[in-house]
């Protein structure tokens, strides 16, 4: 018992093994440097992995969202639409460049970004949508690309629930300008906790993501040896090495230490994400006739990875509201349940600028429905069957 509470306690979000370990070990032995070597292998294998000409380890999800509207040239004034219901990291991007961030109402069935209400949302100011394939689902990306092609905007794909999931047989985050990753500990592959990746085809916005995200610097010269600035008084045939900084930039790198995780977890990552399918599959399976519950759709030509497992809780028909729900949950059965997420307009950030509730009536709606269950690939039979059981148990006892 102790052991299936754990299970449903912690939310972790993948698996590590001695692979992990001895590909630690091989880098601390080197002095574990910052991106280095493993940094290249690990960014050569994910866009061989998602198909892109190019990606960028970076030093968490958040950067990666920021680094791209970077790169893009967003700046202050631009109008940046995305969804109401995500991690505030996707808006924070636009808002922290000092651009105008709207949203748009989402799917009531995907929970995704609805393409069919973008089009009202666009100005000619509008430079950037950042669709999320919110729980591991890509969102409608026909539709979206084609109305970015009319309407002359780029897509930024928050990719970070969706590693591995597949729209119409293309890899999430290898459809937009850029597609953006996150390895914190509790998505579908980690890299000891923190990390991110962008990737992209476009020459020119990996130039200007690579400069941005280590200072802007510019290395010229025949040597890596340290000389002083006083050699750029030198004539340019007799420096060794001299540096210039194209402009002000960040530091948002990986360390070699989480990328040589990275490499070993994206060989993983099939499987992991095979397993989290299973354990979805059979809870649907046992789920599918509680009444009041709505279990997750999977459209045509799309693969879901399972980031998390979305319910809406109808108060009605269950007999128990969504609070009331989680409470039970984890007073009586001991499991955590999860909120994916309270509206961003909700939000003190967001109400600061404007925004109140009740203004994206879908997302409005799920928030008050809305719950997701812990998963991840480590879930034995036991601890689903417990889980389905003590949601189960909730049922009946509302019904008394
Ligand atoms: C995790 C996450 C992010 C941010 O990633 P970090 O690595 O935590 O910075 C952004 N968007 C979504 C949808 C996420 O789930």
């Amino acid at each position: 018992m102790a052991q299936i509470k754990f299970e449903l306690e912690s939310k972790f979000g993948s698996i590590y093994g001695v692979e992990e370990q001895e590909a630690m070990m091989a880098v601390l032995k080197k002095n574990a440097p910052t991106s280095g070597d493993a940094c290249i292998q690990f960014e050569a294998d994910y866009a061989a992995y998602c198909g892109t000409h190019y990606a960028r380890a970076v030093s968490n999800g958040t950067a990666a969202l920021f680094l791209s509207l970077v790169g893009l040239g967003i700046k202050p004034g631009d109008r940046v639409l995305t969804t109401p219901l995500t991690w505030i990291a996707t808006a924070a991007a636009g808002a922290t460049l000092g651009a105008e961030v709207d949203f748009v109402d989402v799917d009531p069935e995907t929970y995704n970004l609805d393409v069919t209400q973008l089009e009202k949302k666009l100005t000619p100011n509008t430079k950037a949508v950042l669709p999320v394939h919110l729980y591991g689902q890509c969102c409608d990306m026909d539709d979206l690309l084609s109305s970015a092609k009319k309407h002359g905007f780029a897509v930024v794909e928050d990719a970070c629930h969706a590693v591995g999931a597949e729209f119409q047989g293309k890899k999430a985050g290898s459809m937009g300008a850029t597609g953006c990753f996150s390895f914190h500990e509790q998505k579908n592959m980690s890299t000891l906790g923190e990390g991110g990746m962008i990737v992209t085809n476009d020459a020119e916005i990996f130039e200007r993501i690579a400069l941005y995200r280590s200072h802007c610097t510019r290395v010229y010269g025949k040597s890596t040896k340290y000389c002083s600035l006083d050699e750029t008084k030198l004539p340019m045939g007799k420096r060794f090495w001299w540096q210039d900084f194209d402009d002000c930039g960040y530091n948002f790198r990986m360390t070699d230490m989480q990328a040589a995780v990275g490499i070993v977890q994206l060989k993983k990552l099939d499987t992991l994400n095979q397993k989290r399918q299973e354990i979805c599959q059979k809870i649907t399976e046992l789920l599918k006739d509680v009444p009041g519950l709505t279990l997750p759709v999977i459209k045509p030509g799309r693969s879901h990875v399972f980031h998390l497992y979305p319910i809406q809780i109808d108060a009605k028909a269950f007999g128990m509201t969504k609070e009331d729900f989680i409470w039970t949950m984890r007073e009586e059965f001991g499991v955590r349940i999860g909120t994916h997420y309270i509206p961003l307009h909700w939000s003190t950030a967001f109400q600061k600028r404007g925004f109140k509730k009740g203004q994206f009536p879908v997302a409005d709606g799920l928030a008050e429905r809305l719950i997701t269950l812990p998963i991840h690939p480590r879930l034995t039979e036991e601890a689903i069957n417990y889980l389905v059981d003590s949601i189960k148990a909730c049922r009946k006892q509302a019904a008394k």
